[in-house]
């Protein structure tokens, strides 16, 4: 008997996604919360700014650039991928100057990484390149609650 694997944007899993994170997801399908940096108190998303969605998309884990400090343009890039093919759940903020703070990081493709606009710790998230100014922030690489530590 065929499984199915529950892998699109279909209505149930959204349903599922909004009861077991109801404290950062509004009925309206935005961010109910503000969200900050994982690393440093920087704030880049004020509440109501962002759609929630699942994109595929390999996000490297790890900071990506070193490029930019050493200035040479030569790519000494760690690119530490999660699992292939994994659907993330992300805001997706559809024009740049809904953020608050964020910073833009390496072209790789069709995509520019995004990353704090304090710590430069990253990615948060990516910008499609292909639809313009649309974002997206991980809710693995972002914090919903406010930094205390
Ligand atoms: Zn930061």
């Amino acid at each position: 008997m065929a499984e199915d694997n529950c892998d699109n944007n279909n209505d149930n899993d959204i349903m599922r996604i909004k009861s077991l994170y109801s404290n950062r997801l509004g009925d309206n399908g935005k961010n109910k919360t503000k969200v900050y940096c994982t690393r440093c108190p920087s704030l880049i998303l004020n509440p109501g700014s962002g759609n929630y969605v699942r994109e595929k998309f390999l996000l490297p884990l790890e900071k990506i650039s070193k490029e930019e400090k050493d200035g040479n343009g030569s790519s000494d890039v760690t690119e530490v991928y999660d699992k292939e093919d994994k659907l993330i759940d992300c805001w997706r903020i559809d024009n740049m100057f809904n953020f608050e703070n964020i910073g833009f990081s390496n072209t790789v493709g069709y995509f520019k990484y995004l990353i704090c606009a304090d710590c430069e710790s990253g990615p948060v998230g990516w910008n499609d390149l292909s639809k313009g100014q649309t974002c997206y922030l991980s809710w693995d690489h972002i914090r919903h609650s406010k930094p205390d530590d």
